[in-house]
């Protein structure tokens, strides 16, 4: 399947695509991803940056991530949506943010990490890999991951 994939922030100042399939997608219930996203968890997918076509320019600020390294986190800085994180800037490695894409509703996460923090009432696939904190080889991990 090759489909185009489209996605972007809340008010379209940055758009991106890329090709088809979607990788498989992880959640992630910790206190940053909460902060993150002000909600309930995080979903992303692992994939390259060159993948992607993107118009319009991300602003980009610095975390530190669980493991100790420099995370740099993209966002629209017009409408303040979060839209990659990478280990490096410029990006190289990311990981997109599910909900910026146009459509989906279809992608189920196939792991789960920091269940330990997890949202009350928020309940689990059983099917998915579900880690209580995080992996120490995260990048691995979620490499690995297959779609359910
Ligand atoms: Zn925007
Ligand atoms: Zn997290």
């Amino acid at each position: 399947m090759t489909d185009v994939i489209t996605g972007g922030c809340q008010c379209e100042a940055v758009r991106y695509m890329f090709n088809g399939p979607v990788p498989a997608a992880y959640a992630c219930h910790c206190g940053e991803c909460k902060k993150q996203t002000a909600s309930a968890f995080s979903m992303s997918i692992p994939m390259t940056f060159d993948a992607l076509t993107v118009t319009g320019t991300p602003k980009v600020f610095e975390t530190i991530a669980h493991s100790g390294k420099q995370k740099f986190n993209y966002f629209c800085g017009n409408c303040g949506t979060r839209l990659w994180h990478s280990d490096s800037n410029p990006p190289k490695n990311i990981t997109l943010k599910v909900g910026t894409l146009d459509v989906s509703s279809d992608i189920a996460p196939a792991g789960h990490l920091w269940v330990s923090r997890k949202q009350a009432g928020i309940t689990l696939d059983p099917e998915s890999d579900q880690q209580q904190t995080q992996p120490d080889d995260l990048i691995a991990w979620r490499n690995n991951l297959e779609k359910i």
